[in-house]
């Protein structure tokens, strides 16, 4: 592995300034390090300065008036073991459990995955799902983007130089589940991932898949076919068709573009029903 500077900031402005002080790529900023150590160890990147975000003040969960704030260091065990995401955020609670091991889950982050933005991200799909925002803290100032505009392509995202995610922004409670499918139940990457979503304000649905396209989407045409409640069956039926004759759909050694299709239909299916029957939901 490449040797590295070690900076352990106190706070946001001295880490911004160290990520700052040298050009993009040189410097990483590191939260649980499970995807970043694989990259330097690989030679995907070699930083000349790691920035870890350990003791900065974002390991937070935060509820306010039903929207929830979660910090972008907080370990996905400590989202996980909140027994308040698991009854407001259903989608959320089974997306993370999917994420690799509990030892993983100890350290991996809500803000590493987003960056990383990987196309078979487990987390991208529920985020987009539930509207998500990212907030971002950097040399400008601080701003706020939707998940869906910040996640481009794989290891691709809004990021400006300088900045880092502070944290993530969930806008309300959503009835909403998350179901995936993989060769190994645990520690592979999900074929198909599917996160369906009811927002009772808006009154509409949001489905989102990854696995199956160059970067994690939102799939409108299926959403809106849900209608604006509990959707009947042969609606959820539609919805599935229109999902699964999407275009470009990969085939990689995982899975064929083929059973992709024939997954997202039959997980998308699941996924409603989940949502629905999971309590709840809006009459
Ligand atoms: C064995 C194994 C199994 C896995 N299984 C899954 C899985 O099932 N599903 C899944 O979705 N992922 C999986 N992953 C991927 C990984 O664990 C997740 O992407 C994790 O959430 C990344 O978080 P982290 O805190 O470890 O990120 P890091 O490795 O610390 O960082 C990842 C990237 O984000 C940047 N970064 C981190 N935090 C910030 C921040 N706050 N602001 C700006 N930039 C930041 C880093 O510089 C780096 O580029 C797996 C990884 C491994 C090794």
């Amino acid at each position: 592995m490449n040797s590295f500077e070690l900076v352990v900031p106190e706070t946001a402005e001295e880490a911004v300034a160290a990520l700052q002080a040298l050009a993009p790529g040189e410097a990483a900023p590191i939260a649980g390090g499970t995807d970043l150590l694989i990259d330097v160890d690989e030679g995907r990147v070699a930083p000349r300065r790691v920035i870890s975000l350990r003791r900065l003040p974002w390991k937070t969960l935060d509820w306010n008036a039903g929207a929830l704030t979660v910090g972008s260091t907080l370990p996905l065990r400590s989202l996980e073991e909140d027994p308040q995401v698991r009854v407001s955020y259903p989608g959320l609670y089974q997306a993370v459990r999917a994420v690799g091991s509990v030892a993983l889950r100890h350290r991996a982050t809500l803000g590493g995955n987003l960056v990383r933005s990987a196309p078979a991200s487990d987390l991208v799909p529920v985020l987009l799902s539930l509207d998500a925002e990212v907030d971002l803290v950097g040399p400008s100032g601080d701003r706020r983007v939707p998940v869906d505009r910040f996640v481009q392509a794989s290891r691709r995202t809004d990021l400006r130089p300088g900045e880092l995610v502070r944290s993530v922004y969930l806008p309300e409670a959503r009835p909403s589940a998350f179901l995936w499918q993989r060769v190994r139940p645990s520690n592979d990457i999900s074929q198909v991932a599917v996160a369906v979503a009811f927002s009772p304000a808006q009154r509409r649905w949001k489905v989102a898949v990854g696995g199956v396209t160059p970067r994690p989407t939102l799939l409108p045409e299926a959403s809106d076919v849900l209608g604006s409640g509990r959707p009947t069956s042969s609606e959820v039926r539609r919805a599935s068709e229109i999902a699964a004759s999407r275009a470009a759909f990969v085939t990689d050694r995982r899975a064929s573009e083929e059973y992709r299709r024939h997954l997202v239909a039959t997980l998308l299916e699941r996924a409603v029903g989940s949502a629905v029957n999971g309590g709840r939901f809006p009459a």
